[in-house]
């Protein structure tokens, strides 16, 4: 996709402070982090959000959930972490390319909403 945010920051046309690249996933740290470690993790094949997970492209997403254990532990989250994709706009999903943050590196609240 040429519009859109996170598809120019796999390219490399906008720049980002990459943590792990591999042939389909890229992962990322968050410009505005809401915790010590903020990263986001994104297939480089456009996907718009969680809601457009379907059987044709959903082994790309299991992917991304092997890799972040590996981002986990290079980032030293040895007390734990969270993992949250926002999905349309009650979650408040601001760039429409699927994404996983985790957040570490501190104790978070035990509410999620
Ligand atoms: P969401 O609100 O779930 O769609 O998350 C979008 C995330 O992208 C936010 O946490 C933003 O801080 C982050 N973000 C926006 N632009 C950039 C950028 N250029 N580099 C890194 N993170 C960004
Ligand atoms: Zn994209």
């Amino acid at each position: 996709m040429t519009d859109c945010l996170f598809c120019k920051i796999i390219a490399g046309d906008i720049p980002s402070n990459k943590v792990y690249e591999d042939d389909l996933v890229f992962a990322f740290r968050d410009i505005n982090p809401q915790a010590p470690t903020h990263i986001l993790v994104v297939p480089k094949e456009h996907i718009a959000s969680a809601a457009d997970i379907t059987k044709n492209n959903s082994a790309v997403i299991a992917h991304i959930f092997e890799v972040i254990p590996q981002i986990a532990k290079s980032e030293g989250l040895k007390n734990g972490f969270r993992v949250i994709t926002n999905s349309g706009p009650d979650a408040c999903q601001s760039v429409h390319h699927i994404h996983f943050h985790i957040l570490g590196g501190e104790q978070m609240s035990d509410k999620m909403a």
